[in-house]
């Protein structure tokens, strides 16, 4: 009998899983339910080329529409699945319908955090960039000459703060920990990235709160930050990090922690529902562990299909993320959780440059600045389980590609 097979989410852990399923089991009925209005599209460039209106939607589709019917996918748009049934595995739609499963991915994915409505968060000319939605709305704001006040200095704050900066906008960038990218980098890519934003005439706060956002007839006009500071602006993008969208699982009844919790096969508390992507939480050398990329998004839901179709196997992540900014691409390589060493190398080409993270003489990761080179040495070093000590990161005599 033909396994029904459902996913909730529509992103790119849901495309990955699809597809990845398909290969294995062409028979089974697969159908994915999306609250957005399109079908599964990459959100990598909405900060970038789409928001600057440099890439059409179209471009943006995961797969070709043709793809879903020619692979016999169901997509379910705009409809958000309300609960999960598990006794009679059954799931309701908000549109009233239900829809039964044997095996269910839950491929949720996250939700950016807002600013409270109390110190303004909820005022228009606030955005939160997420969806094509939040994109396009962003893009009628960017025009030459006006003001943007950019809350929270992680990736979708830089990429943005560069996007704007690039078509003649003038940009501040307010961030409250103590340093710009600090979840994710070290300080040296930092205060690369720092400057960089100030050559191209962004001014970056540092280390510095926001206390409300200021209105004028129900509009933003300007921020003020806790020690006073009063910025004018003519709208405001908020990029503070996001939250695992696990309220459906938790309400399910399934062990949730930071996430919803998955083995080594992906499977959740109840073995016949999986997740993948931004909202599952797994155990990474020892840690419980929630991956925010394209990366985990990909392999973990490939894994997942794997594990369902019956091919058993773990899944053991490879981290890689990047981003781009003006001109310097940024490539990471591994996971630098737990780094007690820096290494500074400047590459061969001008302007490339690299970090390399150790704990002790391990090799955890590098941050590559315009240097894909290094950083694909660096990343199949790590993904071999093999490394380069640190005197070797700093030997810029050695060809790095002759440790491969
Ligand atoms: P993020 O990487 O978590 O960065 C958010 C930053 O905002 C953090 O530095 C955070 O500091 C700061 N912050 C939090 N509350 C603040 C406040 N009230 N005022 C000022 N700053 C505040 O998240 P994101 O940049 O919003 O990105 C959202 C998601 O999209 C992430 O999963 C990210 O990885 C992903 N994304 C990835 C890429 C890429 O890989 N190229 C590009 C775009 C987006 P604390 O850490 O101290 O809270």
């Amino acid at each position: 009998m033909n396994q029904k097979i459902v996913i909730i989410g529509a992103g790119q852990a849901a495309c990955s899983f699809a597809a990845r399923l398909r290969e294995h089991d062409p028979e089974s009925e697969l159908t994915i339910i999306g609250d957005e209005t399109s079908h599964p599209y990459q959100r990598p460039p909405l900060s970038k080329k789409y928001v600057t209106g440099e890439m059409e939607a179209e471009r943006l589709l995961l797969r070709p529409l043709n793809w879903y019917e020619d692979n016999n996918v169901k997509v379910i748009c705009d409809q958000q699945a309300v609960s999960i049934d598990r006794d009679n595995k059954t799931i309701t739609l908000s549109g009233g319908g239900s829809i039964n499963w044997d095996k269910l991915l839950l491929a949720t994915g996250s939700s950016p955090r807002a600013l409270p409505a109390s110190i303004g968060g909820a005022l228009d000319g606030v955005y939160l960039l997420r969806s094509v939605a939040d994109a396009d709305a962003i893009r009628s704001e960017l025009v030459e000459g006006r003001r943007a006040v950019i809350v929270g200095g992680g990736y979708i704050g830089l990429e943005a703060a560069a996007s704007a900066a690039m078509m003649g906008l003038k940009v501040t960038v307010v961030e409250a920990a103590e340093r710009i990218l600090q979840r994710v980098a070290c300080q040296e890519t930092s205060g690369f990235f720092k400057n960089l934003h100030q050559t191209h005439g962004v001014d970056i706060h540092e280390n510095s709160g926001l206390d409300r956002i200021e209105e004028k007839n129900g509009r933003a006009c300007a921020v003020i930050l806790t020690d006073g500071t009063r910025i004018e602006t003519d709208f405001v993008l908020v990029g503070i990090g996001i939250i695992p969208n696990m309220a459906i699982a938790e309400a399910a009844g399934l062990e949730v922690e930071g996430g919803i919790k998955v083995n080594a096969h992906c499977q959740t508390s109840d073995p016949t529902i999986y997740a993948a992507g931004d909202c599952a939480v797994f155990e990474f050398n020892g840690l419980q562990t929630r991956l925010e990329s394209v990366q985990n998004a990909i392999d973990q839901a490939e894994c997942a299909a794997d594990n369902v179709a019956g091919v058993a196997r773990d899944y053991t992540p490879y981290p890689w993320f990047w981003s781009d900014q003006y001109d310097i691409k940024l490539q990471i390589a591994g996971l630098n959780r737990g780094y007690d060493r820096i290494v500074t190398r400047v590459g061969d080409r001008e302007g490339s440059l690299t970090h390399w993270y150790f704990a002790g003489s391990n090799l955890l990761a590098v941050d590559a600045m315009n240097d894909s080179r290094s950083y694909m040495v660096g990343k199949k070093l790590l993904e071999a389980g093999r490394g380069l000590t640190p005197e070797q990161a700093a030997d810029t005599s050695l060809v790095l590609k002759s440790l491969l």
